[in-house]
């Protein structure tokens, strides 16, 4: 094969985590190369994280400004779908230009646009471009792989009626559904679910499993369940889709059982958001090992294969964006030999409901289960001033602890700002030196949403 062009590393996938590996490694001087087939930005960019929150931002406003009478404030809100759209694209636009920058500025990393193949791996890695102006043939000492995942389509008839849409659709999409049917009550789901009921819509939740955000700590399942019901939303849970239709007026009609009785139920649109696929359109030709659709990874990323690396979505674990950048910079701090890595243990999980949930480490169930001595004490916000003054939802700070360690192993937030203030506790947990003892001793700023991280480990030291 004649080669046109040899790189140090090619990296497969421009989203979150191929643009944090391509640029750690072009600042270290590799010759990098990144190769991108759609957008750069990935997933998390341009039809997944950035969006939702934006729009979760826009309903959140619109939420307040409807009840901002009990602050003294009277105006009565209207969503402006267009203009929603527009600020929702511009806040992509300005995250993608943004990171296009970031990438252009390195002076040893290249970027095409194109489909990439590996063609063969040994001493070194051949891969295959296909670009609009025809093909190139590179080599690589290193690979990253970086491509991400899809939206699953699950096999129901009708699935494919034009009623039937899907997060990616629908968060580029410039009129909303009135009402909306959710297939699915995890993360994608319950997000949707908190914007479309934040604007007064209709929405109906229809999940497989006994509860939503099944993955999570079963104390924010059940308050999340409890708060898009109080705010509307239909949830019907342990629940199977049969088929979905189309009515004479257009509208989508989603036919499912619950404990073997029928129901049916009718909305303008029906979301998909049963999960995501890893894309994994190389493993043929490569022989990396896949075990239930994800890449087998073993120390910083390494595969099956000797100097070809994978990272998020297409690995075991949570998909999320933070996960497959830090996995994305330490696979390069492998190739470097360098030791800068970021602890890959402690995944923050994040959902950006209204009120938010945040968690890291483990659940009481999961800390019970790995044997040890669990202590878990649950702070209420109702006390805290911030949330008081803001007239915040009622949440809670739960933390886990081990009693013997005196060390907390884990947490789950639920309240306002609970995104920002999990950094704090990911940072104690990640760190096996910090005692509750120490956490207890630093001082908080009043009045703060933060304060109730305090008041959580005033409750944890007195039951330990
Ligand atoms: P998910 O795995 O979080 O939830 C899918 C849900 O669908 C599960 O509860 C599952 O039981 C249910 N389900 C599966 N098949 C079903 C069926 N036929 N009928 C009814 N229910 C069914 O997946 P998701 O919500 O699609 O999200 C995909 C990924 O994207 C997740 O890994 C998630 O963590 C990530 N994500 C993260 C964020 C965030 O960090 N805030 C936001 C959105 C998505």
């Amino acid at each position: 094969m004649a080669v046109d062009l040899t790189y140090d590393l090619i990296v497969i996938g421009a989203g979150p985590g191929g643009t944090a590996a391509a640029i750690k490694a072009a600042k270290a001087g590799l010759n990098t190369l990144i190769v991108e087939k759609d957008s750069i930005g990935g997933t998390c960019l341009n039809r997944g994280c950035i969006p939702t929150k934006a729009l979760l931002h826009a309903s959140g406003i619109y939420r307040q400004a409807s009840g901002a009478s009990s602050f003294g404030v009277n105006c009565k809100p209207e969503i402006d779908e267009a203009a929603l759209a527009s600020y929702r694209d511009k806040t992509v636009d300005t995250l993608v230009e943004g990171l296009k920058t970031s990438l252009e500025k390195e002076t040893t990393l290249e970027i095409v646009f194109g489909t990439a193949s590996v063609v063969s791996a040994g001493e070194l890695i051949d891969v295959r471009i296909t670009t609009a102006d025809g093909v190139k043939e590179c080599q690589t000492r290193d690979l990253i792989l970086a491509t991400g995942s899809e939206t699953i389509i699950p096999n129901i008839p009708g699935i494919d009626l034009d009623v039937v849409t899907d997060s990616d659709r629908l968060l580029k999409a410039t009129k909303l559904p009135e009402s909306l049917v959710i297939i699915g009550g995890g993360v994608i789901g319950t997000e949707f679910a908190s914007f479309f009921t934040d604007l007064g819509r209709k929405v109906t939740i229809i999940e497989g499993l006994p509860r939503i955000l099944s993955g999570f700590d079963k104390e924010i399942s059940r308050n999340v369940q409890m708060i898009l019901k109080k705010r509307g939303a239909e949830i019907h849970t342990g629940s199977r889709v049969t088929a979905i239709s189309k009515a004479e007026d257009g509208s989508a009609v989603v036919s499912f059982e619950t404990d073997g009785a029928e129901n049916k139920v009718a909305a303008e649109a029906v979301m998909i958001a049963v999960g995501r696929r890893a894309v994994i359109d190389l493993r043929e030709k490569i022989g990396i090992k896949v075990t239930d659709g994800r890449i087998e990874t073993t120390g910083l990323g390494r595969t099956s294969v000797a100097h070809i690396y994978a990272i998020g979505d297409i690995t075991s674990g949570p998909q999320l964006a933070h996960k497959a950048s830090a996995e994305g910079e330490n696979a390069v701090a492998d190739i470097l030999s360098d030791d800068s890595i970021i602890w890959p243990d402690f995944i923050p999980a994040c959902v950006y409901t209204n009120p938010e949930i945040a968690c890291v480490g483990m659940t009481e169930a999961e800390a019970e289960a790995a044997g040890i001595d669990v202590v878990s004490v649950r702070a209420l916000t109702s006390a805290n001033a911030k949330s008081v003054i803001t007239c915040e939802e009622r949440g809670f700070v739960k933390l886990v602890a081990d009693r013997n360690e005196r060390r907390l192993v884990g947490a789950q937030l639920m309240c306002a700002n609970a995104t920002d203030m999990i950094g704090e506790l990911a940072a104690a947990i990640s760190n096996d030196v910090v005692s509750i003892d120490d956490l207890a001793m630093v001082m908080r700023a009043h009045p703060t949403y933060e304060e109730c991280i305090g008041e959580a480990l005033k409750l944890l030291k007195q039951k330990l």
